[in-house]
């Protein structure tokens, strides 16, 4: 049995002024500015072999010391997660089912052969950082507090094994609209010279080398106009997969929601899981199955399939309007913002923002 751990707190010296954090919050963008602090656990295995986490703390942000021959700069033993904090109208500050997030990491950890976090770690790391970092919480339409938990191998050790010596963090990042300004359909590139992830790989981990992995892809979609890559599994009769960031979802006209099913590949997205429980108690029939590029297409053809979105995180929601290919493109029906995609979208971003009642309990 783990006990929860104590936190220290040291708090910056030089903590960014109000001005400066007021310049940044009007206008975050994704990923550019952190806050002032970070959490910092420390994991190590001793001489008998036991592994344990300990000197939890809470500290400013700054630079990471490691020796050149820490594991995680030689062969990627990294995993990560990503969730938001929104601030509601009286103020309080909310994480959308973080302990989802708690859960997905140590099976992404269990992956890479880190060790796991007790969830209780995980979630107080997030309310510590939150709570004196608060002030970050942008308050713009569509913003919110972007918080990034990792964990990396910091042993120096060139061996290739499970490294002795891991560390946990969370930093944090105010964010506004991933894809900027106003919400409008987005095209998707289909990635047809590069697979995300295979059967037995590391798909379903939230690891930094599957990102890597989808930059060449991801330059072909920017070279097309496209903002996102779709993969597929070419072993598995061109199966659609996901997005580079994102789950996928396709709406018929039947009342049928499908999506591709959790087979190892894809990741399991809160967002993902979320948009499920919605669609079922609205009435819709939610198909977790296989679906193909050819259902895709001869499915806008026919007329049954009249909505297709990507949802994730950062996107929370965001109509497909287009997938372009080598051979030619199928393109959403009517502008691609489809009355079902955008209504659930409604409802998923008011329980987040604390204008819709977060009757599931999914609010912390
Ligand atoms: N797939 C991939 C590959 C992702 O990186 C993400 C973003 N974490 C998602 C799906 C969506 O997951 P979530 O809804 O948990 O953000």
């Amino acid at each position: 049995m783990t006990t929860a751990l104590e936190f220290t707190q040291q708090l910056s010296e030089h903590p960014k002024s109000a001005e400066e954090r007021a310049a940044i919050l009007a206008n975050p963008g994704f990923g550019n500015h952190f806050t002032d602090h970070t959490v910092v656990v420390d994991y190590k295995v001793d001489v008998d072999g036991n592994g344990g986490w300990s000197n939890a703390r809470l500290e400013p942000y700054g630079p990471i010391m490691l020796d050149p021959s820490a594991a995680v700069l030689h062969y990627g033993q990294e995993i990560f997660e990503g969730m938001k904090a929104y601030k509601h109208a009286d103020g309080t500050v909310w994480t959308f089912r973080p302990e989802e997030n708690a859960k997905r990491m140590n099976l992404s950890a269990r992956r890479l052969a880190l060790p796991e976090l007790p969830e209780e770690t995980f979630l107080e790391s997030l309310r510590r950082l939150v709570a004196v970092d608060k002030e970050w919480v942008p308050t713009g339409e569509g913003d919110a507090l972007y918080l990034r938990p990792f964990m990396i191998a910091t042993e120096a050790f060139l061996g290739v094994r499970p490294a002795r010596e891991v560390s946990f963090r969370v930093i944090a990042s105010p964010a506004g609209n991933y894809f900027g300004g106003e919400l409008q359909p987005v095209s998707i590139w289909l990635s047809e010279n590069y697979a995300r992830a295979g059967r037995g790989g590391t798909g379903e981990a939230k690891c930094g080398g599957n990102y890597a992995a989808s930059l060449a892809p991801q330059l072909e979609a920017e070279a097309q106009g496209c903002k996102q890559v779709l993969f597929l599994d070419p072993f598995n009769d061109n199966a659609v997969e996901e997005l580079g960031g994102m789950n996928i979802f396709f709406v018929f006209a039947d009342g049928r929601l499908v999506t591709p099913e959790l087979n190892g590949n894809i990741l399991r997205g809160v967002t993902r899981s979320s948009v499920i429980q919605l669609a079922k108690d609205r009435g819709l029939d939610v198909q977790e199955r296989k679906i193909t590029i050819d259902e895709w297409r001869a499915g806008v053809e026919s007329g049954e399939i009249t909505e297709v979105f990507a949802c994730g995180t950062a996107a929370v929601i965001t109509p497909i309007g287009e997938l372009k290919t080598q051979h030619g493109s199928i393109a959403s029906p009517g502008s691609g913002a489809g009355e079902v995609s955008m209504s659930i979208r409604k409802q998923l971003l008011g329980i987040q923002t604390g204008t819709v009642e977060d009757t599931y309990g999914w609010m912390t």
